[in-house]
Order: structure tokens, then sequence, then C-alpha cells
């Protein structure tokens, strides 16, 4: 397809990436493979808008992929880091900044005793697999088709359709024992992990799974999905591993937990908690952490665990998500996506708007999407021109049909009319967009 308007800084800018960076970018979906054209190279924030290097403002929708929910460079929270900073920025010793954190998340999500603090969500559920492992004696991992982990070896198996499948890692580099004892079950479907603990008695280690998905679309659990899972790890001596590196104190000030209450036996975290910088975590029962080091057998460490930049950052945003600021997050949430769903309904375009607390995302089908494979048989090409045409208008969404939508306290109605403004013109092109043309 042809692109609404050049990013000729951001293009120069790309193509010297490319040279001394594989693709250009440091994470694949920067990159734009899935919608196409020049990747803007963002150069300030400022509350809802980025501004990239051709000094076009745009306001953004993906806030760093969840974690910028009081806006970027909040005065808080740059206060909190430049104090930090002055202070020195890496001890190799425990430091206060750690204590508090913990303190914050341990009274934040009540089925936390302990936390270990880590710094990046890949690390929390590596390490909060290896716990599991270790404390059970056991080799297997269950997680769903379509729930993201972060790029952890034995969780990079995600496998094709419908089947429970064992372990084909669907990367190169991971191999086939790294990813042999992962189990990958279709989401939602309670049946299936019932049948998977009955094929394998006694060797399952732990069920992961994100509390609600957010890596495929916005595709929440079921009712009663989550409890099934603890329900049915209790049953079979498993460990339940919520992750809530994405919805942890987004959705709600004890995250996806706060909504729910179903209570796993480990959860993870990440994104929102360290305030912008590389901080995230893992913590659950106490009689279970207790078997990390250097408390217990199991081996974790971390040069820059607990970085008291991070962890002074992370903390100043915490404390400033109180009950008002999740209502600012949610009621700008439930406006935002109103609004993209009437503008698609006034141009005829079938879809499904998905929520799950203040994250959304819109997939275009007529059906309700449960799982990966109903996620994956949306109309994925009404996206792209969709997504070209809000860029073109200086609203960023995320670079692909499957991943969540985020706001922010600061999206303020300015924001929110420049969105309403952009809607009816992308609209249009998604209705008109035929699926050769979009590839
Ligand atoms: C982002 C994410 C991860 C990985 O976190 P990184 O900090 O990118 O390593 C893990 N799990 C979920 C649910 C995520 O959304």
């Amino acid at each position: 397809m042809s692109y609404p308007y050049e990013a000729p800084v951001s293009q120069t800018l790309f193509d010297r990436a490319a040279v001394v960076t594989p693709g250009g970018v440091n994470s694949p979906v920067r990159a734009f493979r899935a919608v196409g054209g020049t990747p803007r190279f963002m150069v300030s924030g400022t509350g809802p808008y980025l501004t990239d290097a051709d000094g076009r403002e745009y306001v953004d929708l993906v806030c760093s992929w969840g974690p910028m929910i009081l806006g970027h460079a909040h005065p808080a929270v740059i206060d909190a880091v430049q104090a930090a900073v002055a202070r020195g920025t890496s001890f190799g010793t425990p430091g206060q900044g750690e204590v508090e954190l913990a303190e914050e998340i341990v009274a934040r999500v009540t089925p936390v005793e302990q936390v270990r603090l880590v710094s990046s969500g890949t690390e929390a559920t590596m390490s909060a697999i290896r716990l599991a492992r270790g404390f059970t004696g056991r080799a297997k991992v269950i997680k769903f088709a379509g729930c993201y982990h972060g790029h952890v070896d034995a969780l990079l198996a995600a496998a094709g359709s419908g089947v429970a499948t064992f372990g084909l890692p669907d990367t190169p580099g991971v191999t086939g024992a790294q990813a042999g004892d992962t189990i990958v079950l279709p989401y939602n479907d309670l049946d299936a992990v019932r049948e998977a603990f009955a094929a394998n008695s006694g060797q399952i280690a732990c069920v992961i799974t994100e509390a609600s998905p957010g890596n495929m679309g916005v595709v929440p659990p079921l009712p009663g999905f989550n409890q099934g899972l603890a329900d049915l790890c209790r049953q079979n001596g498993a460990l339940h591993i919520s992750d809530e590196v994405m919805t942890g104190f987004r959705v709600s000030k004890a995250g996806w937990y706060g909504l729910d209450g179903v209570t796993p036996d480990l959860m993870t975290f990440g994104k929102v908690m360290g305030g912008g910088f590389p901080a995230a975590a893992f913590g659950g029962r106490a009689d279970v952490m207790a078997h990390l080091a250097p408390a217990g057998p199991v081996y974790q460490a971390g040069t820059l665990s607990g970085n008291p930049v991070a962890t002074a950052a992370g903390l100043a945003q915490l404390r400033l998500l109180d009950d008002a600021a999740y209502a600012t997050v949610d009621a700008v949430a439930a406006q935002v996506s109103t609004l993209v769903s009437e503008a698609l309904a006034k141009e005829g375009v079938a879809h499904r708007l998905q929520t799950a607390g203040n994250m959304f995302s819109v997939f275009f089908t007529d059906e309700a999407v449960t799982d990966f494979e109903k996620a994956k048989a949306q109309q994925a090409y009404r996206f792209t021109p969709f997504f070209h045409s809000m860029l073109a208008q200086g609203v960023y969404l995320p670079p692909s049909a499957f991943e969540s939508w985020f706001v922010s306290t600061a999206h303020d109605d300015a924001a929110v009319e420049r969105i309403a403004s952009a809607l009816p013109a992308a609209a249009r092109a998604a209705a008109e967009a035929t699926e050769a043309a979009g590839e």
C-alpha cells in the first residue's frame, strides 16, 4: 500500500539502525513489519503525546506497552528519578528503595507474601518457572496458545492449531529439550487442562497464564476460567502462576487479581511497576518463595536487580496510582473504545471491541474472540490502512492487530478529541480495505 506521508528523518535513522542492529530495532514489533512503512523514532514524550524525529506529534495509545500509565515525563516520577540518580545509580548492595517497593507490592496484592525484584518481565516468568520446578520437583509446564510470557526458551512454544501439543518450539534456537516439557493448550479451555493433568499425572510443575491475556489482542478469561485453573492446580499438586506483567498495577491497584480475586501461588509483574525503567518482580506464597537462594536452594540473581533508580521510578509511580487515578484511566479507556466502536459501526465494519478493565483492542470479526485461533481468524488486513490513517492524523496505535491499546491518566479531553476526529477517516479506510491491498 502507499502510506499517507513520509517520515524522512525516521527513515534515515532506521536505515542507519539496520546496518548495526538486526532489523533496525531492539524489539521486533517496533519494526512495523505487520503494518509496513517507516517505524517512527521518538525523541520525546509529554503527557499523552509523543514527538518523533520529524517533529510530528502523536497521541500515544501504546504508552510504552503499558508502563506509562501516568503519561510521559510525569513531574513526580521525573523528580524521584533525578533525586535517585544524584545519589548514585547502582551499588550492588541492598538498598532502602527495594524494601519500599517490595512493601508496596505486598501491601497491594494479597496473594503476594514475598517478592523478588528483577529487571524484566522475561526474567520474572523465567525465574517463577524455575522456582515452580524446584519447589515441586516436577518438569512439565502448561501454557496457553496466544499467551506471551517474554522470550523465555521454554515458553516460546506457542504451537499451532487446536490440539494439545507437546512443545514444538516455534523459533529456531530453542531446542526440543527446552520446549519438550512445555504443554501448549487452547486458552479458555478448562477441559483441555483437565485432560493434560490426567495424561501427565504427577509431572506438571505449574500452569502459567496471563491473568487476562493482552498479547493476542485483549482476550479476557471466561467467567470461572482462572478459578478453574487455581482449583485444578491445587488438586494436582501443581503451582498456578498468574502472569500480571501487563495487567499488574494497570487494571486496578492490585492488577487483575483486584478484579477477579482468584488467588494464584505465584505472580509476575513488570511494565507499570517500573515506572518506565527496567524493574520487574515475581512473588507469591512465602513457603514457595522460601525455596529461593539465599533462603533456599533455587538459584536466582541479578547485578541490576532492585536498581535504585528503577525502584525510585516504580515507587513514585505506584504511590500516585490511587483509586482516583484508576477511575480516570478506566473512564478514558471506556471513552476511547466507545468512539472506536462507533466509528467502525458507522462504516459498517464488522468488529469486536474487547475489554479487560482499562485494556482494550479491536478485532475485525463478528465473533467473540476467546482464544488464539479465533484471534488469528480476524480480518487483520483491515487493521493496516486503519493504523496508517490514524498515524497520518497524529494518533499512534500499536503497530499490530494483535496487541492491547493503552491509555493513561494524562489522556485529557484534547487528546481524546484528537482521536475522535481521526477515527472517521480511519474507519473508512478499514471499510475499503481488501485482502490483497492489506498485504
Ligand atoms: C511484556 C510481557 C512480558 C515480558 O516482559 P519484558 O519486560 O518485555 O521481558 C511477560 N509477560 C507478559 C504478560 C507481558 O505482557
